[in-house]
């Protein structure tokens, strides 16, 4: 297909092809190309024609499969169609897109939100517009790879901290021009080794350099804080945070993404963000299931608590065990099991599919140089059975490679 003379474009990614090769041909299953052939619940599914529990989603609220989601969803088909076949400012807002937003603002108690396409592209979109050339971006090291694409995509300068380093966040701020525009980006739960910002000192040495806030809270909401919004509003940052990002994805259960905010001026990004405006909006079934899952995240104390003892249970029995884990304590409902090269997260990761267990396995670039993770994440849905049964699975699986003492 190539021309003699044609330089191959996809030559660069030979020494990628040859590692994968390396290692699936040692005999593993390819991480990366898992088939969830049937979906039984939120925390269970067929893989490789075999029920396995789910230990690897971001469901973590179980809202996937709700009577009442998924009512909202079918009967936002029935009457709105398959999709929309349009962008939000054009043909493309129907009235379940207003609808969620109105959700959202109830559930976060701000004047504006504004609804994207998948989370990925509310980063994308939010900081590319916010800050541009000439402007400042002062982002954790540790960032989701949305907040850097969304960097990138605004030319703004970036300027990187040490992660979670308050210390280093003031340190970089000091260095920039007073009068610049300048956007600190915070996440709430680091989703690899699921830590959370020390948020109160990060937002108070931001203020103090004259610095907008943006914090996203895709792995925080429905469970942090008293509504459930995140951690910020655990912490007690409500009233500091500019704009808030967050994603259907996860705790709300569908796709979609959104930034809610304050600011007077919010609805100007309307106009003017372009992975708003240049791409199709969600179809009506996706946002009716949205709206009715927040709604019923408003009300998910119990949940919330099931969610957090499943998440400490987990810890307490992989630390016992004597697994390395990505934190001292359960801060979030993302626990990382930290194992020391590529070929005993693949070993592990094998042998708990194997026992009927899926986790996800993460590995550069999407975690810092030279960590392999094996990341679980729980669910409010787990029942205190299948979080015992997860830990023997680890603990057989853990001797067979050989990671923790038999
Ligand atoms: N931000 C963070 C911190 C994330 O972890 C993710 C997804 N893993 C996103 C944004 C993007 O969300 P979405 O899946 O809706 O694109």
């Amino acid at each position: 297909m190539t021309g003699a003379h044609t330089a191959d474009l996809l030559s660069k990614f030979d020494p990628l092809i040859a590692e994968r090769e390396a290692l699936l041909a040692t005999g593993v299953r390819d991480p990366f190309a898992i088939v969830m052939e049937k979906v039984l619940s939120p925390t269970e599914a067929i893989i490789n024609g075999k029920p396995t529990i789910l230990l690897g989603t971001y469901n973590y609220m179980g809202m996937t499969f709700d009577p009442d989601v998924v009512e909202a969803g079918r009967q936002a088909l029935t009457d709105f169609g398959s999709g929309t076949t349009g962008s939000r400012v054009l043909n493309g807002t129907y009235s379940p897109h207003k609808d969620v937003e109105e959700a959202l603002k109830e559930f976060y108690g701000t004047s504006s939100a504004m609804v994207f396409s998948t989370g990925y592209q509310a980063n994308l979109g939010i900081i590319s517009t916010l800050a541009g050339k000439g402007d400042y971006i002062i982002l954790d090291a540790d960032s989701h790879a949305s907040i850097y694409d969304g960097c990138w995509l605004g030319n703004a300068e970036i300027v990187r901290f040490r992660h979670n380093s308050v210390e280093d966040l003031d340190k970089r701020l000091g260095r920039l021009p007073k009068e610049a525009g300048k956007l600190v980006v915070l996440e709430g739960v680091y989703s690899m080794f699921g830590d959370i910002a020390p948020l109160p000192e990060m937002v108070a040495v931001a203020k103090k350099h004259g610095a907008m806030i943006l914090c996203d809270e895709a792995h925080g909401m429905g469970f942090f804080g008293e509504h459930g919004r995140g951690v910020y509003e655990q912490l007690g940052c409500e009233d500091d945070i500019d704009f808030v990002v967050g994603t259907f994805s996860k705790s709300v259960g569908t796709v979609g993404g959104f930034c809610v905010s304050n600011h007077p001026k919010f609805e100007v990004l309307r106009l003017v963000c372009r992975p708003y405006v240049f791409t199709a909006s969600l179809p009506p079934s996706v946002v009716a299931t949205a709206a009715t899952s927040i709604r019923k995240l408003m009300h998910a104390g119990n949940k919330r608590g099931k969610l957090w003892d499943n998440s400490r249970r987990l810890h307490k029995g992989l630390k016992d065990l004597g697994f390395k884990l990505g934190t001292e304590d359960a801060q979030s409902a993302i626990i990382a099991v930290i194992l020391p090269d590529q070929e005993q997260a693949v070993g592990m990761w094998q042998s708990l599919l194997d026992l009927g267990l899926y986790v996800n396995m993460a590995r550069p670039p999407a975690t810092p140089a030279g960590t392999f993770l094996l990341r679980c994440s729980l669910c409010a849905e787990h029942r205190d059975e299948q979080v015992a049964e997860i830990i023997e699975m680890f603990a057989k699986a853990g001797r067979h490679v050989g990671c923790i003492p038999s």
